[in-house]
């Protein structure tokens, strides 16, 4: 067994703690996100309130004022859509309390095509009402446009980075990419908005006098800077200043598994449950300028911290040969995949690879009684397992390991409802917290469907959003 060095981490293995379970289960946040979609609405219908208030009855006769009409629409919604995916993407926690990091990312990437729709429509719905007004044809229309129009060039340079932006979003571009280009080209969408700022306000018939509608979007600009200085800046600062977090130790679990303990100031201010993740900056020479999300994979316990990170590429090699006493500045808890947001009493886990790291620390947090099933393709893939073993029987749960080629007879039939309800009978009366690979949560969602196990049930924290 190995054993951390610092002295203010553990000397044994972390399993003996028991943490006090979630008081009581807690519904879904669905009063916040009810609360965000009604604004989100009601700021949507402020932002075009000025175009329907200046649109009169009667005053949209020629197909020239119909595209204009439709062009000036689309562009307040293009904008007003902008400004709610940097909202979203802002970090600010009580979004995150609000909505839960997964569903923030799922919804930024669903309005990303709504964005791309109407920023496409916008430029194309305006090119064309113009050269109707003015009798020329669609190309000399553009070329009028660019020439002419006070900040035009920049807000097509803005639309043509959006749109690109949007497309390297689609998944298999995405996956394409190495993660670290793909994530500076994404952040280059605040570049875009910054160009595609001023034509808004020199060349929309509604922003570019004084009243009622520029003070809505300055407002609007307001919130979205506020959110983004708050939640990307001030937030972090804060928190990386009052809990000065270090390496305390960095323990090999195993050839391609690490677990990094860390210590700092007044850890049980941190206000992090088990099932959560930060994004951590290693501040060390090749890693500082990477963050990286990363689960606790033991129960907050005021006196240090610990992730297990799998060895998938370049900066989980790097970090295996991190010293202790490096410095860290980190971004969190994020992530609603916690015991407090369970809706039954009793809970089913299923992890695989590096997801076994928030389930193990779950286990600590959850009622006695769970059960966990830890798929693995062979036995030494099987990470935390002495660790797992003391908490279950501590905790009272019981632990299969489904260890095997996807093919083999056991995992294919753990992945049937019969299969399924042999090791969980009760299974539909469990909620079912779900980590690990897309493979292995795809199936074990299908399962879980086939067996009717309520969707309020199913918690998700697929690694890659
Ligand atoms: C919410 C969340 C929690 C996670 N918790 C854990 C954990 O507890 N233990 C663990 O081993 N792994 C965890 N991961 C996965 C881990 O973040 C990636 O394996 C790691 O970032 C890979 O970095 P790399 O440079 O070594 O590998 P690469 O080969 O560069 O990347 C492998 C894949 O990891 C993803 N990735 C890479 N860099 C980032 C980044 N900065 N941000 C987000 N995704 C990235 C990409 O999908 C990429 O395709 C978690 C991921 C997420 C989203």
């Amino acid at each position: 067994m190995t054993v951390p060095r610092d002295t203010t981490v553990p000397r044994q293995r972390p399993a003996g703690r028991l943490a006090a379970p979630a008081a009581r289960p807690v519904e879904h946040n669905n009063a916040g996100r009810f609360l965000l979609r009604t604004l989100f609405w009601g700021g949507l219908a402020l932002a075009v309130l000025p175009w329907w208030l200046g649109t009169k009855p009667g005053s949209i006769d020629t197909a020239a004022e119909v595209f204009q009409a439709s062009g000036r629409v689309t562009g307040l919604i293009a904008g007003y859509l902008l400004l709610m995916q940097v909202i979203l993407m802002s970090r600010l926690s009580l979004l995150e309390r609000w909505i839960g990091a997964r569903h923030l990312g799922l919804w930024h990437r669903e309005l990303g095509g709504s964005v791309l729709v109407t920023i496409l429509a916008h430029a194309a719905l305006i090119t064309v009402g113009y050269s109707y007004a003015d009798r020329v044809g669609f190309v000399k229309e553009l070329g009028t446009l660019l020439s002419e129009y006070a900040d035009m060039v920049t807000a097509f340079i803005a639309a043509g980075m959006l749109v690109c932006i949007a497309l390297l979003s689609i998944r298999a571009l995405r996956r394409a990419l190495p993660y670290e280009l793909w994530y500076f080209l994404h952040l280059t969408a605040y570049l875009a908005l910054l160009l595609g700022f001023a034509h808004q306000f020199s060349d929309g018939q509604e922003l570019f006098r004084p009243g009622l509608g520029r003070t809505v979007w300055i407002g609007f600009y307001v919130v979205t800077i506020a959110a983004v200085v708050i939640g990307r800046i001030m937030g972090p600062l804060t928190l990386n200043l009052r809990h000065r977090l270090r390496v305390a130790d960095v323990v090999a679990e195993g050839p391609d598994m690490v677990s990094i303990y860390i210590t700092g100031h007044r850890l049980d201010g941190l206000g992090a449950e088990a099932g959560q993740f930060f994004r951590w900056r290693f501040l060390a020479r090749g890693l500082w300028w990477q963050a990286h999300p990363f689960s606790l994979s033991a129960a907050p316990n005021g006196r240090w911290l610990r992730l297990t990170v799998k060895t998938v590429g370049d900066h989980t090699h790097r970090l295996r040969s991190m010293r202790p006493g490096v410095r860290i500045f980190v971004e969190g808890p994020w992530g609603d995949f916690t015991a407090s947001r369970r809706v039954r009493q009793r809970a089913l886990l299923i992890a695989a690879g590096s997801g076994i790291a928030p389930i193990r620390a779950l286990l600590e947090e959850l009622p006695p009684g769970a059960i966990v099933i830890y798929r693995a393709s062979a036995v030494h893939d099987l990470h935390l397992r002495h660790e797992l073993e003391q908490l279950s029987q501590l905790r009272h749960a019981q632990l299969w390991f489904v260890v095997g080629d996807r093919r083999d007879p056991g995992p294919r039939r753990l992945f049937t409802p019969s299969g399924m309800r042999e090791l969980v009978p009760d299974v539909t009366e469990r909620d079912a917290y779900l980590c690990g690979p897309d493979g292995l949560v795809e199936q074990s969602l299908q399962v879980l469907r086939r067996l009717r196990v309520p969707r309020r049930q199913v918690h998700l924290d697929p690694f890659e959003f």
